[in-house]
Order: C-alpha cells, then structure tokens, then sequence
C-alpha cells in the first residue's frame, strides 16, 4: 500500500492558473524588459552554437568565474543553480537542527523547503515598521535563519548592523538579496568575515532571465564546499549558463534597467504615498484591497494575506503599463473613499 508521507500531504494545492492572462503582468516582481531584439539575436546566435546532446560541464566554472569577477570575490565564493529556489532546499540539506527562523511576512518559499524536509518553523513576526525582531532567541539549534532584505512583500531592507548581530549568534544565516540591484546597499562584503554567512541572489530581477532559472549563492570556501556536495549535477542547463555569461557582456544595459526601474518605483511611490511603503525592491507594498478591482481591467497584481490583508504588491513596470495602473489605481481610490 502507498502512503503519501505527512509532511507532503500538509502542503497547500497548487493554484490553478488563471483562465484568462492578465493583459499587465505586475505581480510576480520580474523584470519588465526582454532583452532588446538586437541582443536578444546575438544572444541566440550563441545558443545555436551549443551542442544539446551533450550535458552541460559539471562545475559551471565559466558562469561562476564571471559571477565572481562582478562582486570582486573568488570563484570557490559562489556556486550557480537552477534558481535562487533551488538553493533554498539544498541549504538545508547542509546544516543540522531541527528548525529555521523566519520573519513574516517574508517569501514563501523558505516555510515551503522547510516542509519538505519536515522540519519545523519559527516565525519571529517583523515589527510595526517590519524591523527584525528577537529572532535571536530561536538562534540555538536553528538549520538556519532567513532575513531577506530587501524583503518581499514589504520591501524594505535590514540595517547591517542588525544582520550582523544575527550572524554574531554563529547560526547559519540565509540572507536573500534577490532583489538587492535596486537597493541602496549591499551585504555581499560580510562573506568575508562570516562563514555561519550564505547569501542568495538571482538573475530573475534585475538582469531579467526569470525564464532561464539561475540563481546563485555567495558564501566563504568552506561553506560552499558542503553547498557543493548536495548539488545535483548538471543542476543548470547549458542554454540558462550561456545566457547568465551572456549578462556580464552587457551590464551597461542592466544597469540602464535598473536605474529606469528605481525611477519609476519612486514616481509610483510619489502617486500613492499615503497608501504605499517605501521600497528598495522592484516593487511595491500598498493598503489597497484593489486585486479583484485592477485583475478586471486586465492588470495583474499580488494580494496578501494574513496580516497584510487587504494590501497588494505591485511589480513596477514599464512607464506606459504604470500609467495604466495609476489611472486605475485612482479610480479604484476615488470609489472606495468616504
Ligand atoms: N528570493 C526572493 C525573496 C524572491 O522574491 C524570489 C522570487 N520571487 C526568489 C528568491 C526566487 O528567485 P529565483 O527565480 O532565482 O528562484
């Protein structure tokens, strides 16, 4: 007789996906931005050449080599992987305890591999301006802690000097910096004196390959050497490691994207600022019950939950879909004011 194990069975279904796609995708903080025709053609003219009955290398050492090189780091530093998502699972794979430290709201997915590897969760909820709180006090026999700064859904970042006394605890500490491109400052320069330190970053955002899943994890030598062992081989395909190469040749136009983004939150923020929180993100956190109001006119957004019902996360966009979504966004504000 089969079973299906506890811990999966606990797990919600998957949503169905709409029946009709949203004319604006503003909801699952992408890029807005294809790459350019013009490199988008280079770009293929390379893949053409790769050869698709032979398995990509084993250590993707070219990708990770340029990864390096970008945060000025060395290449034992950083491993790639099929997504930022992928190396959520395999960390905890390296590390012993029997739970993890989140605050929410925060990124799903961290709960998510927590589940598969049956191991419980411990929720230090951010504070009324979404700080970190004790989460010091569940440091002990944690598999590890996740801060993502900036933090999805809320969009704000940690101070370093808080990160810094978590990692004091000598705890493994996850510090997702998926959408650290658009935020003021980094963390990356803690690797180097914190081994108990895994950081993650993403080529979903802010150099717009959410298609190709790639993702990487930056950490001392040590660490990434157990990170090394649990990775499947051949985690990323031959197709995604071109295409991540293929960034560094060009990040003069990710950074001209990044720039037009930042730009564009701001406007956003500016628009609603009695309604939206700041955000160094590729989005932003609004008090605005308007999902079902703006899905109706074709324009795509998160709704939250919990205990930020009532609210919504919208992706910035290009100027023109963000004109849209202010022209609704005030119509829904005008008809919902008393
Ligand atoms: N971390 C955070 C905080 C995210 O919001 C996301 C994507 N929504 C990811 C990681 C996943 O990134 P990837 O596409 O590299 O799996």
């Amino acid at each position: 007789m089969w079973r299906i194990r506890s811990s999966i069975r606990r797990l919600p279904r998957a949503e169905a996906p709409p029946e009709v796609p949203a004319r604006i995708c503003l909801d699952k903080n992408e890029s807005p931005f294809d790459l350019p025709h013009g490199l988008k053609k280079e770009l293929f003219e390379k893949l053409s050449k790769i050869p698709l009955n032979r398995y990509p290398p084993v250590y993707p050492t070219e990708l990770e080599g340029k990864i390096a090189g970008y945060l000025n780091l060395s290449p034992e530093n950083v491993i790639v992987a099929n997504g930022s998502d992928e190396l959520i699972g395999l960390i905890l794979k390296v590390f012993e305890g029997d739970h993890i430290v989140i605050s929410s709201p925060t990124f799903g997915m961290y709960g998510f591999f927590a589940a598969l590897e049956g191991i419980k969760v411990i929720d230090v909820p951010l504070g009324e301006g979404f700080e970190l709180g004790d989460v010091e006090a569940h440091t002990d026999g944690a598999r590890a802690v996740f801060i993502c700064s900036p933090n999805n859904p809320t969009g704000n970042t940690h101070p370093k000097r808080r990160i810094i006394e978590v990692l004091e605890t000598g705890a493994p500490v996850v510090l997702d910096e998926a959408y650290t491109e658009f935020a003021k400052e980094s963390n990356i320069d803690l690797v180097k004196d914190y081994d108990n330190l895994i950081i993650l970053r993403t080529f979903s955002k802010a150099f717009g390959l959410a298609g190709a899943r790639l993702g990487y994890a930056v950490a001392s030598e040590e660490t990434m050497g157990y990170l090394r062992r649990v990775i499947p081989p051949f985690s990323v395909n031959s197709l995604s490691l071109k295409a991540g190469e293929f960034m560094f040749e060009h990040l003069d136009y990710v950074g001209h994207v990044i720039k037009y983004i930042i730009e564009e939150r701001e406007r956003l923020y500016r628009e609603f600022k009695d309604y939206a929180y700041p955000s160094e993100a590729n989005f932003l956190l609004m008090k605005l019950d308007a999902h079902d109001f703006l899905l109706k006119r074709g324009i795509a957004v998160k709704k939250l939950g919990g205990r930020l019902e009532g609210h919504i996360r919208v992706t910035v966009g290009r100027k023109e879909e963000n004109d849209e979504l202010i022209r609704n966004l005030r119509e829904f504000i005008n008809l919902t004011a008393d």
